[in-house]
């Protein structure tokens, strides 16, 4: 059996950056599964497809051609052979990669591609649907919520590291729109698993995270 840890919760609870980290210290491969709706939202605008046609959207999702090359910052994600990394992190691509998310088409498409991430020694999956959906057999499911405001003033300096800028209400914004989006959608909402341990991290640092989900998955 592959050892599995799912991180799932709503977009800047800080799942990105504690699955890294987790995957760095126990030496796991890592599925950034937002990244693929992302590239799926992203190749469908370069290839000038309507955002209605859920049947071409389907076939862009099915015939992606990506790269996930790990380096010090995370990962480069190459799109054919262009570097999309900061592309890809636009919020106007999170909007689109939401849209598509929301077709269960398109969910299904990318599914055997997002099992395919575990592989020996393990894997730490960051979603919203990694304990529920993708692996249901997960040896440890971890929900990481954060207040909206918290989550919007993370995504506001993440947005800064980056060289771009919003202002909080805007992200504040947002972030409701996409958490309700994302909430409501009949496929996969955004749901904690049954068995997964719930971690708000509104109030803990990041090495406060790591260091407790480490824990969890030492018990
Ligand atoms: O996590 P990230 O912000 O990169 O995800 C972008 C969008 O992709 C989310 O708002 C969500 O709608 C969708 N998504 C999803 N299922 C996942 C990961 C992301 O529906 N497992």
């Amino acid at each position: 059996d592959i050892p599995v840890l799912t991180l799932d919760g709503p977009g800047g609870a800080g799942k990105g950056t504690i699955s890294r980290l987790l995957a760095d210290e126990l030496g796991w491969h890592l599925l950034d599964s937002g990244a693929l709706y992302r590239l799926t939202a992203l190749a469908a605008e370069r290839q000038g497809v309507d955002f209605d046609d859920e049947p071409a959207l389907v076939q862009v999702a099915r015939q992606l051609d990506i790269a996930f090359l790990p380096d010090e910052q995370g990962a480069r994600v190459l799109l054919g052979e262009d570097d999309v990394s900061r592309e890809i992190r636009q919020e106007h691509i999170g909007g689109r990669a939401s849209e598509v998310a929301s077709m269960p088409a398109v969910r299904d498409a990318l599914l055997a591609r997002q099992q395919d991430f575990a592989q020996l020694p393990g894997l730490v999956a960051d979603g919203r649907d990694m304990g529920t959906v993708v692996f249901p057999q997960a040896s440890l499911k971890i929900f990481l919520t954060a207040s909206a405001e918290e989550r919007a003033r993370r995504r506001q300096a993440q947005l800064q590291s980056t060289g771009s800028h919003a202002s909080l209400p805007d992200l504040l914004k947002e972030i409701q729109a996409r958490d309700e989006r994302d909430m409501q959608r009949s496929v996969a909402p955004l749901v904690a698993a049954r068995d997964a341990i719930t971690l708000d991290t509104t109030e803990l640092s990041i090495p406060d995270v790591v260091a407790r989900i480490g824990a969890l998955l030492a018990e």
